[in-house]
């Protein structure tokens, strides 16, 4: 089993100097957590996607200085999301089944990931998620609501996202040979290349991304908390 750690983000929208996963959370970088989770679990091998030019920093203060063993190659992403995806699929090494996670998402822990597993064993394709707590609406480009899907329909997509390495790779494969827009994670990838259904197993409400200032100070709560 490998996982990708995505850390190659801007975060534009946190509105600070500093990238989100190396802010500094209860002492430290935001991206120290979920390499901790992947670590400690049964995973064998991880590879670290971080901003180019970024990863020597990674390297030293992050994989050396916490003692992460895993961790097999620290490269660099690129422009998109999915750009960082299919870069750290190119570096995987082998492993049968490949988790996908979002370095901003400090709280995947181990009973998510063991949930990904026997979930990933079965189906192949599969996504943590959450049913959605607030109603959804689909809004045309002048912010008027155009639909409203029945909430128990509805979920919010978290990582780690969950599949085949082989499965994964012709996935992306294909989608890098047109044009691409709006591909904001990779179960959209498996569903549009490979017609193939993607699961969803529960993740966690604590497993929030780090995206907006205010995301710092729920995760802080939370770690007060455990
Ligand atoms: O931008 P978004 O919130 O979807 O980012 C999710 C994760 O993907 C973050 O951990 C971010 O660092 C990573 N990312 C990346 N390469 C990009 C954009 C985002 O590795 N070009």
């Amino acid at each position: 089993h490998a996982a990708i750690v995505l850390a190659a983000g801007k975060g534009s929208r946190m509105k600070s100097d500093v990238p989100k996963q190396y802010l500094i959370l209860n002492g430290k970088p935001v991206l120290y957590y979920a390499l901790r989770a992947f670590e400690d679990s049964f995973v064998d091998e991880i590879v670290l996607v971080t901003g180019a030019g970024q990863e020597s920093y990674c390297q030293k203060e992050i994989v050396e200085k916490y003692g992460f063993q895993k961790v097999t190659h620290v490269i660099a992403g690129g422009k998109e999301r999915y750009d960082s995806v299919y870069r750290g699929i190119c570096a995987l090494d082998g492993a049968d089944y490949v988790y996908i996670h979002d370095g901003a998402r400090p709280f995947v822990d181990e009973e998510i990931i063991k949930r990904a597993y026997t979930c990933v064993e079965e189906n192949r394709a599969c996504v943590a998620g959450m049913p959605s707590k607030d109603t959804v609406k689909i809004v045309d480009e002048n912010q008027f609501a155009v639909t409203t899907p029945a909430r128990k329909y509805v979920w919010n997509v978290q990582t780690p996202q969950v599949f085949e390495t082989a499965l994964i790779t012709q996935a992306y494969e294909k989608l890098m040979q047109h044009d691409r827009e709006n591909v904001t994670d990779d179960a959209m990838v498996v569903e549009q290349e490979m017609q193939i259904p993607v699961k969803l197993f529960e993740g966690s409400y604590c497993n929030i991304k780090i995206t907006t200032p205010e995301d710092l100070e729920t995760a802080k709560g939370f770690i007060e908390h455990q």
